[in-house]
């Protein structure tokens, strides 16, 4: 086979040009030439609250600096050897940063001693890894990391939400922004 036959088996080639975008544009535009995509369905009316869920590693933050713990404090108590102290604290930046996503078990050490809800945290690290799911974002304290099942305590009682505008507990004074 020629090289010529071989080119007239081929549909015929567009001319390249404003003619031939516009077709490819149309083509590629056509409703029912795309799959129905989950996020064309009408999505909840967004608030501040659903606009951004909180990263891991911020919770991890807000629970441990609630919580009165010291990155290095923590290394100590998860450490095995003296030698391995360094290496955690690094790890828990790291976590805390959101460099490492996900890291159950370290996160699962520390979790009894900074009163961290570990299934919150399981659920912002799906967020973290689908910023595309559809899934509640739970509500999270951006002041101090609490939620519902873990108030603050104070002589007063338990903290509650500021208002239903912002993510802010009542043990937290309110945010600036
Ligand atoms: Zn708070
Ligand atoms: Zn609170």
């Amino acid at each position: 086979m020629s090289m010529n036959a071989h080119a007239r088996t081929r549909p015929p080639r567009l001319p390249a040009g404003p003619m031939a975008r516009a077709f490819l544009a149309a083509t590629a535009l056509a409703p029912e030439a795309q799959p129905p995509r989950f996020t064309d369905t009408p999505r909840r009316p967004e608030t501040a609250r659903s606009r951004r869920c909180m990263t891991p590693g911020t919770y991890v933050r807000l629970r441990r600096a609630k919580a009165g713990w010291k990155r290095s404090e923590l290394a100590v108590i998860i450490a095995a050897t003296p030698g391995d102290r360094a290496a955690i604290e690094e790890e828990l930046h790291a976590i805390e940063a959101d460099h490492i996503i996900e890291n159950r078990r370290r996160v699962a050490q520390i979790a009894d001693q900074i009163d961290l809800d570990f299934n919150i945290y399981l659920t912002l690290v799906g967020f973290a890894q689908d910023p595309e799911s559809e899934l509640p974002c739970p509500r999270i304290c951006t002041g101090c990391g609490c939620t519902w099942d873990r108030p603050c305590a104070s002589k007063d009682g338990l903290c509650g939400w500021r208002d239903n505008e912002t993510d802010r507990c009542t043990a937290c004074p309110p945010a600036l922004d």
